[in-house]
């Protein structure tokens, strides 16, 4: 035990991005000793709270319904150039994506449903209509699909994935074919923590002739990507897991450059307009990326995108994944020590290569009941979330978790495995 706390401590001491947990309101929760749900909801920085009572104040509360237009000599310019001013700066940091590419609106539940839409339309009028997808994807995926398969008839190819890892290379390849319109996946397994060949994949799907859409919701932050590189077609993500955007935060979508004017997304709004304040008669598509936005966008909501997306900038997103590395590799090996010879299973791949940012581990022959484990462990301010049936997720982030949180977290979940 002691030469746990000090291995954690030498690695906190040891840590170049140490520094960045300081930016967090970590003050606001005291009673959390250990927060390991980053990967489902990111904690706030100290300076979203600043930036959102500025915004109210100078930003709404003073420019008023002028802030839309970028004539007033404001730094941030008009709220109009929100959308794409931070997708670019989210695909920059985040996804390896160039600029013009990537906007920040609704949510990834919606932006997901507009790029399958995009995507299967597009396979439709080239005589393909499936579409490619997994078991195990995260259900908002899942249910989208099935909701554009019978919106547009559409046959959905199921891939049986093993929900102790992800999908597969072997297992795209032989499902792909002629038909395939488009093939989505999880980047990140939000299970299972599985970390997808997403390069090799792309291309598998490439051969087929058919377009891929990623969804990065547990990759964007923590896992460096590089969609422009791996010829990605598609893409959408979260903001509030690792770039810490705060709950319902509007989400982001990537559509690569030589896809505008081809794929169309079908929720026509007038912010997708070539011209929104033309306001005539018949829907002309924006130039580029600005056709996937469709409402008014969530600007107040991109206030603390923005902080978590400018933190990343300054961290760096190789510098991030060291350290998922290092804080996945320590919580495996407290789980092999402290909750194996228990009868506990870690379920995330142990090969680096193939594992994202969080680890997760099942009850397997314990006899624990984790969905009662992890009440108890709430009410302890240890926070890890339970995923069914049997599987208790660790989600490491890595500009706020600290390797002392990592130990105190398994150090709790074994006394109360060891006392089930
Ligand atoms: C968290 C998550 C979502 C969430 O979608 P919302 O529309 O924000 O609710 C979608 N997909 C994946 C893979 C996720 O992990």
């Amino acid at each position: 035990m002691a030469d746990w706390a000090a291995r954690a401590a030498a690695l906190d001491a040891a840590d170049p991005l140490a520094g960045h947990r300081d930016e967090f309101l970590l003050d606001a929760a005291p009673a959390v000793s250990a927060y390991l749900d980053g990967n489902s909801l990111g904690r706030p920085l100290k300076a979203t709270a600043d930036a959102v009572d500025r915004f109210v104040h100078h930003e709404w509360g003073g420019r008023l319904i002028q802030g839309w237009s970028g004539d007033t000599h404001v730094p941030d310019g008009g709220w109009m150039d929100w959308p794409l001013d931070l997708g670019d700066r989210v695909g920059h940091a985040a996804l390896g994506a160039a600029a013009g590419q990537t906007v920040v609106a609704d949510s990834t539940t919606v932006l997901f449903y507009k790029l399958v839409r995009a995507a299967a339309d597009h396979g439709l009028r080239e005589g393909r209509d499936e579409v490619v997808c997994d078991t195990d994807n995260f259900p908002t995926d899942r249910f989208v699909l099935e909701g554009v398969a019978a919106e547009r008839g559409l046959t959905l190819r199921w891939i049986e994935t093993d929900p102790a890892a992800g999908v597969t290379l072997e297992q795209v390849r032989a499902a792909v074919g002629p038909r395939t319109a488009l093939a989505t996946f999880s980047h990140v397994a939000y299970r299972s923590g599985h970390l997808a060949d997403a390069q090799a994949i792309t291309r598998a799907v490439h051969d087929a002739g058919a377009l891929v859409l990623w969804d990065l919701s547990h990759s964007a932050g923590s896992v460096p990507l590089e969609l422009d590189a791996w010829g990605v077609d598609l893409a959408v993500g979260c903001t509030y897991k690792y770039l810490n955007g705060g709950p319902g935060a509007p989400a982001f979508a990537y559509l690569a450059a030589r896809h505008h004017g081809v794929l169309h997304q079908p929720v026509q709004g007038w912010m997708g307009h070539a011209d929104p304040f033309d306001m005539g008669q018949g829907y002309q598509p924006g130039p580029g990326v600005r056709q996937l936005v469709s409402g008014t966008p969530p600007i107040l909501g991109m206030v603390p995108v923005r902080v978590g997306v400018e933190q990343l900038e300054r961290a760096g997103i190789h510098a991030v994944r060291e350290k998922s590395l290092l804080l996945t590799g320590f919580a495996v090996e407290l789980a092999d020590a402290l909750l194996a010879p228990h009868g506990v299973e870690v379920v995330t791949p142990r090969d680096p290569a193939s594992r994202g940012g969080h680890v997760t581990v099942r009850s397997g022959s314990s006899g624990a009941d984790f969905r009662d484990v992890t009440q108890r462990l709430w009410a302890d301010g240890v926070v890890p979330d339970f995923r069914t049936p049997d599987g208790i997720r660790l989600g490491l982030a890595p500009l706020s978790t600290s390797f002392g949180e990592v130990l105190d977290g398994v150090v709790a979940l074994e006394r109360l495995v060891r006392s089930a």
